[in-house]
């Protein structure tokens, strides 16, 4: 069965045609600025170029025609007819606690989903938008909802209550609910059939470090904590995020810069970061290349990023007594040689040796710790898009 993935932001929605028996990507591409002046389409048929057309979207329903048509085209197309898409598998943010796994979309479904608004403002509207459109242009067609938090709801009480006043639970549902739950899930699975081990036995932990990074304790195949925690600002230093930070601050900056919590929180979420530390870049590539010109920002921003990576380790060690599968994984986790020899530079206690020529291989899954290694570390290139098919697959 063909499935499309769709994974709908506020602006852009990113698709992936994928046939769930071959597990092969038919086309895939990418609508942006949609709303906004000077919206494109990119499409990338397996075989074949890749076409990029500006073309008006004010809606999404507007862009996910234009998907339709690219994937029909008579000459560029790869499927004959809409009829060979037999589902839909939509990327959601936050399922709160009402979605543990994956759901078929019925209107039951999309209410609930509906009811996560609150907890993820700025991601559940754009993916109801996206599922909308679909139902719209393709009615009659199976969709699917896989959620970023469903995998870590496995994780016990003391992981996901906050030192708060209960009530605020009660009331609100504020908790640790975790996110990139879809990779998590993915590459535990994946680390434990590459190395040939069954991962019901296994303490695994994820580092999945891109421009949004987490990490996840995973004990015997199941989210037991996670890095994020309400929203995705929570934990390591992102790109542009920061992360755990004292709270006391907000009210301190607030003070001194005169601004108000909204403002606040953009600068967390948008200034904050390897971008803030530095001054120079968020992306890893820029920073790296500053900090080996000498630039201090640069490289204070990298210290700070590995050093918080490698306390978030240690604290899944203990949380799990014990580890046996470290697995970097997302765009720093799986391109940057430099990156995890920096954060495996702190965890020689656990018995972690590095090989060098391994660590300096790209692009697919690779033990990158020495034979006498007490800890296996890998990198698996994680597959958000495969797994949401396969879970559509599953569902439909
Ligand atoms: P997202 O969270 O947006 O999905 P990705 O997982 O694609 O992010 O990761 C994007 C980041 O990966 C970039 O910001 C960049 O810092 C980093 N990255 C990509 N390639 C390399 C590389 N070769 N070396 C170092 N960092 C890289």
């Amino acid at each position: 069965m063909n499935i499309l993935v769709v994974n709908c932001g506020s602006s852009s929605l990113k698709y992936q045609l994928i046939n769930s028996e071959t597990e092969s990507v038919l086309a895939k591409g990418l609508c942006e600025r949609i709303g906004i002046d000077g919206s494109q389409i990119t499409y990338q048929p397996a075989v074949g170029e890749k076409e990029t057309t500006v073309t008006p979207m004010p809606t999404h329903t507007q862009a996910i025609q234009l998907v339709l048509d690219a994937l029909v085209n008579p000459k560029t197309g790869v499927i004959k007819s809409l009829s060979e898409v037999g589902a839909v598998g939509h990327r959601v943010v936050h399922g709160g606690e009402a979605f543990t796994t994956s759901v078929k979309i019925d209107a039951k479904a999309l209410a609930a989903i509906e009811e996560c608004n609150d907890l993820a403002p700025l991601h559940n509207p754009a993916n109801l938008i996206g599922i909308r459109a679909c139902q719209e242009l393709m009615p009659g067609v199976p969709m699917v909802a896989v959620f970023d938090t469903a995998f870590h709801q496995t994780m016990p009480e003391r992981a996901y209550i906050y030192g708060l006043p209960y009530e605020y639970y009660e009331k609100y549902k504020v908790r640790r609910y975790g996110f990139h739950g879809t990779s998590h899930s993915y590459v535990s699975k994946k680390a434990a059939e590459f190395l040939g081990k069954p991962l019901d036995s296994l303490k695994t932990i994820v580092c999945h470090l891109g421009n949004g990074s987490s990490v996840c304790a995973v004990d015997g195949g199941k989210s037991v904590d996670t890095s994020m925690g309400l929203t995705p600002l929570e934990g390591l230093v992102m790109g542009t995020r920061s992360g755990d930070i004292d709270p006391a601050i907000i009210e301190f900056i607030a003070k001194k810069e005169g601004l108000d919590i909204a403002q606040i929180v953009g600068v967390l979420n948008k200034k904050s970061g390897v971008l803030g530390t530095s001054g120079v870049s968020s992306d890893f590539r820029d920073l790296e290349s500053a900090a080996g010109e000498g630039h201090a920002g640069a490289k204070r921003a990298l210290a700070v990023f590995a050093y918080r990576v490698a306390k978030y380790v240690g604290a899944y060690a203990a949380a799990m007594n014990g580890v046996d599968v470290i697995a970097f994984t997302a765009g720093v986790g799986e391109n940057d040689p430099y990156m995890r020899k920096e954060i495996s530079s702190y965890l020689g206690y656990l018995g972690i040796t590095i090989d060098d020529s391994a660590n300096a291989k790209r692009g697919s899954e690779t033990v990158i710790s020495t034979h006498g290694s007490k800890v296996t570390v890998v990198v698996i290139p994680t597959n958000e898009e495969l797994m949401i098919a396969r879970e559509t697959a599953a569902l439909v």
